[in-house]
């Protein structure tokens, strides 16, 4: 069986103690390959490897930095099909889903971040006749990057990237449900050229290996993507220790629908916002506000569109709801529709889990689920379930759906249909989240900032402040 190893100082190496834990295909069930059980110690291996690397790397000049993340996206383009088969077995998502979206943005986070080396830049403020400040920003050291299962490949470049592009070494971990393509990835960089130490990957358990990344004395600056409870526990570590922290965390999204709305191309749309990565996209919608004048019409071709969605083996061309990542995570899903039903909610398709015929008989795959008939107020619709679970509710009037729409600790993402412009924007201002998508779901230009408000996380950034994150900045003023 396939054994997945870390990448530490340029060099595939076995986990210190020599311990592993089962990968699981999630689609049939199985074992299909082992991942490091690292701890502390390949830990701290990898940031003495990055803690070398820093000076060289951080002060290679940018177009050299370019030139080799650069090779690494068109690496990632040449081998996409492969990529995109694994992220598929390890994840459970479609494989057609898995190239379009998960490898294809991750590409894309390379490359942009790659000519990111080449254009950052800082500032200068003229004070007057008297002083001129300038500013300059340097790379933080090593950086520790954690990521979750969701979007494997795409989440783990989107940390990485800006990381690397800005002159820091790398000490990463991606999820240990989700390991495979961030190995498959790590192959890429060696092939590219990327000098010894500069990226370290430590595969393992988020209580072991994320852990000692967030306690080691030697790493600066935490970006981590995950749930809300994990970004709170990492706080509390690192928050005294004064490190740099990035916290993208859950999300639990709106989706407003007026009665003006284009109706075709809002009930498609909200299929996909709602269903795409069978639920498990932290900007997923998966509270459905609709327009009283709209609702039963609305709810009818929801349904009718959601009952026609195939479900199955993730390898099938024309699946579109592919396998829940674990077992565990099916279970969690399950209850919480379990939770609907007893918090008074009508279940209007789906429920249940679905077992697939052939190959992917034991596999973790639950129907595409519709809910209604529940308050606002009620844990369905307040708590992130991160699966393909959403509720349909009425409002009558705009400040009715806003008040829905914010009630919730979360802040991350909101999704908005209407063909009155003013309307668009004033709610959009009003909306207290990270991003709000017109029509639309899940256009993103990386040189917007990215990130959520209240419990989805701080340090929002985009672009190049992404980079910006990762250095520190010094102020010189001079007397004129
Ligand atoms: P998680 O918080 O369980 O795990 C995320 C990562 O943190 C994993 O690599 C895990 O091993 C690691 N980890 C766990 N405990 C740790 C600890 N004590 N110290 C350091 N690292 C630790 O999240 P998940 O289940 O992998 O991912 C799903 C969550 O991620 C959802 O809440 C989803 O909304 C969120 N998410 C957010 C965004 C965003 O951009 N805001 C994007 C994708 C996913």
């Amino acid at each position: 069986m396939e054994k997945i190893a870390n990448y530490i100082d340029g060099q595939f190496r076995a986990p210190v103690a020599g311990k592993y834990l089962d990968n699981i295909n999630p689609s049939i069930g199985e074992v299909y390959s082992l991942i490091p059980d690292s701890d502390g110690d390949d830990v701290q291996l990898a940031v003495e490897a990055a803690t070398r690397a820093f000076e060289g790397w951080s002060s290679l000049l940018p177009d050299k930095r370019f030139a080799v993340l650069a090779r690494i996206a068109d690496l990632i383009d040449r081998d996409a099909d492969a990529l995109a088969l694994a992220e598929s077995i390890d994840q459970g998502k479609p494989v057609k889903l898995a190239k379009s979206m998960d490898i294809f943005r991750a590409g894309a986070n390379i490359r942009f971040y790659a000519t990111g080396a080449m254009h950052f830049s800082a500032e200068a403020h003229a004070t007057g006749v008297e002083a001129v400040n300038y500013t300059l920003r340097s790379p933080v050291g090593v950086a520790g990057c954690i990521s979750p299962w969701n979007l494997p490949l795409y989440l783990f470049t989107w940390k990485i990237a800006p990381a690397l592009a800005a002159g820091c070494t790398v000490v990463a971990k991606p999820s240990e449900l989700t390991p495979m393509t961030a190995y498959l990835f790590t192959k890429l960089c060696q092939e590219a050229g990327l000098p010894q130490g500069v990226l370290n990957v430590v595969h393992g358990l988020g209580p072991k290996v994320g852990q000692a990344i967030i306690d080691h004395p030697g790493i600066p600056a935490i970006s981590f993507t995950g749930g809300t409870v994990t970004g709170k526990k990492i706080t509390t570590t690192a928050g005294p220790m004064l490190k740099k922290l990035s916290l993208e965390l859950g999300g639990k999204n709106p989706n407003i629908i007026f009665a003006d709305a284009d109706f075709d191309q809002a009930v498609a749309t909200s299929i996909s916002s709602s269903f795409t990565n069978q639920g498990e996209i932290c900007l997923c919608g998966s509270r459905i506000l609709i327009e009283r004048p709209l609702y039963e019409k609305f709810v009818k071709a929801f349904v009718a569109k959601t009952k026609e969605l195939v479900i199955g083996d993730p390898l099938n061309e024309a699946t579109r709801i592919g396998a829940l990542v674990s077992e565990a995570h099916m279970n969690k899903v399950l209850s919480y529709i379990d939770l609907a039903t007893k918090e008074g909610g009508t279940i209007l398709t789906g429920g249940k889990r679905v077992t697939v015929s052939g190959r992917c008989a034991k596999g973790f795959f639950v129907e595409p689920t519709v809910v209604t008939g529940l308050p606002a107020n009620c844990r369905t619709n307040q708590e992130e379930i991160f699966g393909p679970v959403v509720t349909l509710a009425p409002f009558d009037r705009e400040e009715e759906a806003l008040a829905m729409a914010n009630g919730t600790s979360y802040g991350l993402s909101a999704t908005l249909w209407t063909s009155d412009l003013t309307r668009a924007h004033r709610i959009s201002s009003q909306l207290k989240c990270g991003i709000v998508w017109v029509n639309c779901w899940l256009y993103r230009d990386l040189r917007t900032p990215f990130g959520g408000t209240k419990g989805s996380g701080v340090g929002r950034e985009g672009g190049w402040e992404a980079m910006r994150f990762f250095t520190e900045a010094k102020n010189v003023c001079i007397r004129l």
